[in-house]
């Protein structure tokens, strides 16, 4: 029983070891798996880790990227800032502009300069940079709607300048008043009258083209119950002289005076429509603030130099300075000789209308 007893515990004695044996296996292998376990956390962090980095990179260009793109409008910004500079400055020189550098420039005369024109007015003459306006449509646009032309954007005084103009001609005084103004070597404005255009007056047109004067449209009729019975009528009129004085010289006016004015007591109701019509097509019209009186009765000689020496009043004031006369009467043409005599005295200088110079209106 004790030899079997001895046998029994030995094998007790090797199962046990057997058993050790396996639970240290097993350890073995739980251990691995853990370390395998950690290992592949690890790693599995620092991927994910290093995702995040590449994410933060990422993010990063794109930031740098809008930098890049912002740019671009930063100086579209400082652009348009720089454009609308005249407009303060406009404001602060009392309507004068300052264009900044590197911004196209438009010619800008000093306002004791004489200004210079052609006999149309045509704008290129009075300088040729000038920026101008197109016309645009008026309510009346489909009635003779090649009939317009451009103005500039900005116009001028000048300061010391007498702008000589006759009305109603051609007529019986124009010759010596071309004579007169040659002698002297001055530019003047002719308001023409449509009916007195023909080939009969067709050399004093001529004349005032070759000798450097305005042409611009007065009339055709001359009758103000016709020409201010509607917008169309003026139009009507209007055209008809705008064609002859073409016709007559090969140059189109873009100036323009109003029969008695562009605000009389036959056009009341409807010169607003008229002058925003006229405006809409580019053309410029002028009053005046001076006047011969060579239209009223009872004129004289010397009533018509007396008149017209009022307008000295103007120098030194930088304002322009537009003396109205009829070069169909007589008496007023042989006192232009006086008229621009004691203008020159004074120191004052001449010279035709043309759209670049500020209108004088009522
Ligand atoms: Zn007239």
């Amino acid at each position: 029983m004790g030899a079997e007893t001895g046998k029994k515990g030995k094998d007790v004695e090797k199962r046990t070891e057997k058993r050790v044996a396996k639970k240290k296996n097993s350890n073995i292998l739980v251990v691995f798996g853990l370390v395998l376990l950690f290992v592949l956390g690890l790693i599995f962090v620092l991927y994910g880790l290093g995702l995040e980095h590449v994410r933060i990179g990422s993010a990063g260009m794109n930031t740098a990227k809008q930098e890049e793109q912002a740019k671009p409008e930063d100086h579209l910004v400082t652009e348009s800032a720089v454009k609308d500079e005249p407009k303060t400055d406009e404001k602060a020189n009392g309507g004068k502009t300052t264009t900044p550098k590197g911004i196209e420039e438009p010619k800008q005369e000093p306002v004791d300069k004489k200004p210079t024109a052609d006999a149309s007015g045509t704008v290129s003459k009075a300088g040729e940079n000038v920026k101008l306006i197109g016309p645009s449509d008026g309510e009346y646009a489909s009635i003779y709607p090649e009939m317009k032309t451009s103005a500039p954007e900005e116009r001028q005084s000048f300061g010391n300048t007498l702008f000589l103009t006759f009305d109603d001609g051609p007529g019986a005084g124009t010759e010596q008043v071309l004579d007169t103004l040659k002698a002297h070597g001055v530019k003047a404005t002719f308001f023409v009258v449509g009916n007195r255009i023909g080939d009969d007056t067709a050399p004093l047109l001529k004349r005032m083209v070759d000798e450097g004067h305005t042409i611009g449209v007065h009339t055709t009729c001359h009758e103000y119950k016709t020409i201010y019975a509607s917008v169309e009528a003026y139009l009507e009129d209007f055209h008809t002289t705008y064609e002859k004085i073409h016709d007559y010289t090969g140059t189109y006016p873009q100036i323009f005076r109003f029969p008695g004015g562009s605000v009389n007591s036959f056009n009341k109701s409807v010169y607003r429509s008229i002058i925003a019509e006229m405006k809409a097509r580019g053309f410029t019209y002028y009053d005046w603030n001076i006047s011969t009186g060579d239209a009223s009765q009872g004129y004289t000689p010397e009533s018509i130099v007396a008149n017209s020496l009022k307008g000295l009043k103007y120098k030194d004031t930088g304002k322009n300075a537009i003396l109205l006369a009829h070069d169909t009467n007589v008496t007023s043409a042989a006192q232009v000789d006086a008229i621009i005599t004691a203008f020159e005295n004074e120191g004052f200088s001449f010279a035709p209308l043309s759209p670049i110079v500020k209108p004088v209106t009522f």
